[in-house]
C-alpha cells in the first residue's frame, strides 16, 4: 500500500486514572468511523464511563510506514490461573529469561506496577537477566504505539480467529501489539494480562514461540493487570528502543498460522 495513513490513537481516564487506549493506522475515508469506534470503547469500558478522552491524529506519509507479519498464535488450556501463571513462567525460562527477572514481572503486575499499586499506563521495560525494572517513569511506563493491521490482513485474521471462537478485539489487538513489540531486536519476550476485571486470558510471547495465549493468568474480578518487555539490559540503547516501540508506523499486511487448543502438560 503506498498512500498516507492517519495514525490515530485514544487514550482515555476515570477519575484521573487510565481506563482504555486504542490505536489504528487508516486511510482518510475510514478515519471518522474508526474514531467513533474509539470514542465509544472509552464510553462504554467495563470499569465505567470514561471523563477524559484524547484522541491524537496525525498523517503519517508512505515512507515512514514499515510493514511487517503477524505473530503467530496458539493457546494452551489450563486449570487455573496459577497453573496458567505456571506455565509461562516455564515457557518464559525455557526462551532464557532469569527465574528471578520472571518472578519481578508477574509479582509487579499482580501486585500493581504503579506507584501507587495499580496498573501502568504502559508497561515495564526489565532487564531479563537481574530483573531491574528500567522503564524511565514507572506510572506511565512504555507505550507500544502506531501500530495496525491492512483491512485484508484483518480480514483474514478475523476469519482465522473466528474458526477458534477468539475473534475479539482484546486478542486481535495484543496480538497486534506483541507483532510490534517483538519487531524489536532488544526484546526478547514480553507477558501480558490485563487489567479489565472481565477478561482473565493473557499471553506471554517470544519471536520462536509466537504468541502464546492461556485463558486464565488472572481471577475473574481483578483489575490489577500489565505489561512486562524483557530486554537484555547490558548495553540497551533504552532511547532508541523507546522510539521505536512509541514513534515507528508498522503496518502489518501478513498474518501468521493461528493454532487450536491444547491442553498444557506440565
Ligand atoms: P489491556 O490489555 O488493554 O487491559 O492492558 C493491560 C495492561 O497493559 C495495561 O494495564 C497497561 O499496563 C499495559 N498496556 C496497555 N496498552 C499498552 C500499550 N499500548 N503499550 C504498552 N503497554 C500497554
Amino acid at each position: 500500500m503506498d498512500e498516507s495513513l492517519y495514525s490515530l490513537r485514544m487514550h482515555a481516564r476515570r477519575e484521573s486514572r487510565h481506563l482504555s487506549g486504542g490505536e489504528r493506522l487508516v486511510g482518510a475515508a475510514d478515519l471518522e468511523k474508526a474514531t467513533a469506534a474509539l470514542v465509544r470503547r472509552a464510553l462504554e469500558h467495563p470499569r465505567g464511563r470514561a471523563d477524559e478522552i484524547r484522541l491524537a491524529v496525525d498523517l503519517v506519509p508512505p515512507a515512514e510506514i514499515r510493514h511487517g507479519r503477524l505473530l503467530d498464535l496458539r493457546t494452551y488450556l489450563v486449570a487455573d490461573y496459577r497453573q496458567g501463571r505456571q506455565a509461562a513462567r516455564r515457557l518464559l525460562r525455557d526462551a532464557g529469561i532469569s527465574t528471578g527477572a520472571v518472578s519481578a514481572a508477574m509479582d509487579w503486575i499482580a501486585q500493581g506496577a504503579a506507584p501507587d499499586g495499580r496498573a501502568m499506563r504502559g508497561a515495564m521495560l526489565i532487564d531479563a537477566e537481574s530483573g531491574a525494572r528500567l522503564e524511565a517513569d514507572p506510572a506511565r511506563g512504555v507505550r507500544a504505539s502506531r501500530m495496525d493491521l491492512t483491512p485484508t490482513a484483518e480480514a483474514e485474521l478475523r476469519a482465522r480467529l473466528g474458526e477458534q471462537g477468539l475473534d475479539n478485539s482484546h486478542v486481535r489487538e495484543a496480538l497486534v501489539l506483541a507483532s510490534k513489540v517483538l519487531a524489536a531486536p532488544q526484546v526478547l519476550a514480553e507477558l501480558c494480562w490485563s487489567d479489565d476485571p472481565d477478561y482473565t486470558a493473557g499471553y506471554m510471547a517470544t519471536r520462536d514461540l509466537g504468541y502464546v495465549r492461556f485463558p486464565q493468568l488472572k481471577p475473574l474480578g481483578e483489575e490489577r493487570g500489565g505489561r512486562a518487555f524483557f530486554v537484555r539490559g547490558a548495553g540497551l540503547d533504552r532511547e532508541g528502543l523507546v522510539a521505536f516501540l512509541e514513534q515507528a508506523v508498522l503496518l502489518i499486511d501478513r498474518i501468521g498460522t493461528i493454532g487450536g487448543a491444547e491442553e498444557w502438560r506440565d
